[in-house]
């Protein structure tokens, strides 16, 4: 029986699509804060040692934009693929709550750094920079308010609501991580609070030819990936339900503010209405408004690092590791720098063990990247191999022979036929029956090929 109903309210969950929109705010690592010299990182300092007029908000005080800031939040855009219009300014949002010392927050409204970008196949809306605001601490019967975060350079991205699965959303997340990380903006640690995720979540139903939608509600307080799942796959369940109890749908305009319990593992009612126009947005009258060349913006993206995803297909290109080796080595930039240090000093040697080996290796022990140089990986990979590799003398013999065999892929390789290259590892491959690693065979080839050219 009960698993008729289940079965039931499966078929019936067909027709209902979440649509799922993310709010990610990033707490960028400058030194200073946004709008004055005092230092942005605040994590675990006494309370309020981190403060002066400016993020206090004491009148007279006048906010000076960080540069760094403003180029970091560019080249988060330049990332994203984003366009970055010619001019932005920054507005007021106002609104009162005690963590907000001026009763307003410094944020952008209609011309934010960057806009329309991309990040795998979800639509990015828009790139801002904002301040963040304190920090309320709720004691035994006293709430206390920490300004060490008041004015912390806030970066804020918008998706558009291309989502439809809470795995998306942190697969997307995660994603988004990594690439802040491989910018070294910030470390985006969701644990303390660096990077903070708003779903906003709705269900279009499908009723014979009509579309309709459930009330849009955005979660707050979520503080970890694994959480944003939870949060969004609670929702989602509870407006099915609420639409089946009730049939209420959306209101143009409307959103409904909702916040995460973490001990309850559900979402809880907070604000009915939100508008735009409540935060009575207008331009904020002491800092002039920016204008960038194209110039400029150029010579921020010849900053940008090589990213993540790029950096993978790269090394599955060139070293010959396997795709989810790839996945794991780029992780972070630190563990991508490292395998590349040692594939370069690998280079260097004599008989040099395959890349391929070298990022197994990295990947297969787990290897403690801060407590192991490249050079030292690379004399245990060397001491451990032996056994089973191929025999030197037979892997030499099959290189002798497929590049005398070759000599046309030979002469491609030396006019800059990259392709030829991996011709040639084929064709070694195919001599020794599959044995050997072709990252090994690519060096000891490029090598061959090298000492040959000087000759
Ligand atoms: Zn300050």
């Amino acid at each position: 029986m009960m698993r008729q109903i289940g079965q039931i309210s499966q078929i019936r969950r067909a027709n209902y699509q979440p649509i799922i929109g993310l709010e990610i705010h990033i707490e960028l690592k400058t030194k200073s804060k946004m709008f004055c010299g005092c230092p942005a990182d605040h994590f675990g300092k006494p309370p309020n040692t981190q403060t002066c007029p400016v993020c206090l908000g004491l009148p007279g005080a006048l906010p000076v934009p960080n540069r760094k800031a403003v180029e970091w939040t560019i080249m988060a855009g330049l990332a994203l693929g984003c366009q970055i219009p010619g001019e932005s300014k920054f507005d007021r949002k106002n609104y009162f709550y005690p963590d907000l010392p001026k009763g307003y927050q410094i944020s952008q409204y209609d011309q934010p750094l960057a806009i329309s970008g991309k990040l795998g196949n979800i639509g990015i809306c828009r790139v801002h920079l904002e301040e963040d605001t304190g920090k309320l601490v709720h004691v035994e019967k006293a709430t206390l308010i920490d300004f060490n975060r008041s004015g912390v350079p806030l970066m804020e991205i918008v998706t558009e609501p291309d989502l439809t699965s809470s795995d998306e959303a942190k697969e997307f997340l995660q994603n988004l991580q990594r690439i802040i990380k491989y910018l070294g903006i910030s470390e985006a640690d969701m644990e303390k609070g660096q990077m903070r995720c708003e779903p906003t979540v709705n269900l279009e139903i499908k009723k014979g030819n009509l579309t309709v939608y459930t009330p849009l509600a955005e979660i707050k307080n979520i503080n970890s990936f694994r959480f944003v799942k939870r949060a969004i796959d609670f929702e989602v369940q509870r407006q099915f339900e609420e639409f089946e109890r009730t049939g209420i749908e959306k209101q143009a305009g409307n959103k409904v503010t909702r916040g995460w319990n973490e001990q309850k593992g559900i979402t809880i009612l907070q604000r009915e209405k939100e508008e735009a126009a409540d935060y009575r947005y207008f331009p904020e009258p002491d800092i002039p408004p920016m204008r960038f060349e194209r110039k400029n913006i150029e010579d921020l993206r010849k900053k940008l690092p090589e990213l993540p995803e790029k950096r993978a297909r790269r090394f599955i290109r060139e070293y010959g590791v396997s795709e989810y080796n790839a996945a794991i080595l780029i992780e972070n930039k630190g563990k991508a720098d490292f395998f590349e240090e040692a594939v370069s000093y690998a280079r260097e040697l004599e008989k040099p063990p395959g890349t391929k080996a070298i990022g197994d290796w990295i990947v297969n022990k787990r290897v403690d990247l801060a407590k192991t140089s490249p050079e030292n990986l690379l004399k245990a990979i060397l001491a451990k191999a032996g056994a089973a590799t191929l025999d030197d003398s037979e892997l030499i013999a099959a290189i002798t022979s497929v590049l005398g065999i070759n000599q046309k892929a030979v002469i491609d390789y030396n006019n800059g036929k990259e392709p030829a290259l991996m011709f040639l590892v084929g064709q070694v491959l195919r001599r020794t029956k599959g044995k050997g690693d072709p990252g090994q065979i690519r060096l000891l080839l490029e090598k061959e090929l090298h000492d040959d050219k000087k000759r």
